[in-house]
């Protein structure tokens, strides 16, 4: 029997709808998208929880981007809310901006201290500029090096440790470069030129992309129970599948771990509901130096949510994945080694002419919602 879809899509969070909704408008196809969890949307789906408080299930999201393309894209099916994320450290009880910035710079070290740090750091570094914690360790002046060693000690060291089981020296350096210190007083976490929230929450916004006739999802659904893998072709139900297929899982999954598992960082996210209006000044505070958890987030003071005499928290708590059911491999863990286990399996897909790995899992990549539009695009762009 002739199947009755010309593509796969697998996986319904951002880089899987995003990909079946341009298959579907753009290309024509008639699109099957199957996702194991009861919900679309992936890692950015929220929900209201028992007491009415808009949540991230899976982690705070917050849209930025610096592509006119991903933003006027999005745009077509959500309307925004302007938001532009502040996070502070809570260092030893005192409370400073994030990424370190001339204004943390003031509350480490006092003004006058402080003014000569910026007189320094600017004439190394130019003003307003970004320097990563590695680079600025690198400085040998020694004023500016003890500085270095302050924001190394307080704000990425501990911090570093809980989210990764290790030192900054030992990740990937795009990791820390992702939280520069700022030679500046914006106390914005992005400085990118678009930012905000779906005025509606990620769901809805996933939902609108995956509103089309086009499109058929089936939720609950684990593709592997239905896709294998095979030496002669990919077959669906059992029958050799020929149309394009996009794979949006984690590809050691796919082949059954046969060279081993890939390596990622698991969350445990802990909600708590508070009955007062607000628990914390910001949308995020960051634990760099003690507690076991890296980060408070509010959801509320994301959501813009109107809620008076209560709030929903989530604390986070890293830990190595293991694949135990029910865990989430949220962060590949980005190194030499991991990429070349990882690079044997995509030689594996390779096998197969329409089939194609999109997204944060399928990549192995550190990749930010923004990012996974732009790319989701651009497959699509070669596709239709
Ligand atoms: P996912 O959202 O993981 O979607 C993959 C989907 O595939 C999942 O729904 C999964 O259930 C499904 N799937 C997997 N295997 C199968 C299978 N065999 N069969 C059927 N379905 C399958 N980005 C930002 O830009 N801003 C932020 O503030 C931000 N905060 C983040 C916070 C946290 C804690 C984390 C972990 C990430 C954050 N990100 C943020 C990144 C963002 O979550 C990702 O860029 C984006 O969600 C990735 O989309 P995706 O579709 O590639 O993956
Ligand atoms: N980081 C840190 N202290 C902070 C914030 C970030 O050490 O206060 C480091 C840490 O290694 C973290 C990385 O910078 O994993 C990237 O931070 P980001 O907030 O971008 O991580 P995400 O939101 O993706 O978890």
């Amino acid at each position: 029997m002739p199947f009755a879809f010309d593509a796969l899509v697998i996986g319904a969070g951002l880089a899987g709808s995003v990909a079946a909704r341009e298959l579907a408008e753009r290309g024509g196809r008639r699109v099957l998208l199957l996702e194991r969890r009861p919900h679309v949307a992936g890692n950015t789906y929220d929900c209201t929880d028992e007491h009415g408080v808009l949540i991230h299930q899976y982690g705070p999201h917050i849209f930025h981007t610096q592509s006119r393309r991903v933003f006027q894209y999005l745009t077509r099916f959500t309307d925004w809310r302007e938001y532009e994320h502040r996070v502070v450290a809570n260092v030893h009880g005192q409370l400073m901006p994030v990424p370190f910035n001339l204004t943390s710079l003031a509350i480490a070290f006092g003004e006058e201290k402080a003014e000569r740090l910026t007189r320094k750091l600017t004439d190394a570094y130019g003003a307003e500029c970004r320097v990563t914690i590695l680079e600025l360790r690198q400085n040998t002046d020694p004023e500016i090096s003890a500085l270095a060693d302050y924001v190394y000690e307080n704000i990425f060291k501990t911090y570093t440790m809980k989210q990764w089981g290790t030192t900054p020296e030992q990740i990937d350096p795009a990791t820390t470069a992702r939280v520069p210190v700022l030679l500046s007083t914006d106390d914005r976490y992005f400085q990118d030129a678009y930012q905000g929230m779906p005025a509606k929450g990620y769901t809805a916004m996933v939902e609108a992309i995956l509103d089309h006739p086009n499109i058929t999802v089936e939720l609950g659904c684990d593709a592997r129970s239905r896709l294998t893998p095979e030496e002669g072709g990919l077959r669906l139900d059992g029958q050799l599948f020929t149309g394009t297929v996009i794979y949006t899982g984690a590809v050691d999954e796919l082949f059954s771990h046969q060279f081993g598992q890939l390596p990622y960082r698991t969350l445990d996210f802990r909600f708590e509901t508070h009955d007062k209006t607000w628990y914390q000044t910001h949308g995020t505070v960051n634990y760099t130096v003690d507690e076991d958890y890296t980060r408070i987030t509010e959801f509320k003071h994301l959501t813009g949510q109107r809620l008076p005499g209560v709030t929903t928290i989530v604390k986070e708590y890293s830990r190595a994945y293991t694949g135990a059911d029910g865990e989430v491999p949220y962060y590949a863990i980005i190194n030499e080694e991991n990429r070349a286990l990882y690079e044997r399996y995509r030689a594996l897909c390779q096998r197969y002419p329409d089939f194609h790995l999109l997204g944060r899992l399928a990549e192995y990549q550190y990749y930010n919602m923004d990012a996974i539009v732009a790319k989701a695009l651009e497959l699509c762009d070669r596709l239709v």
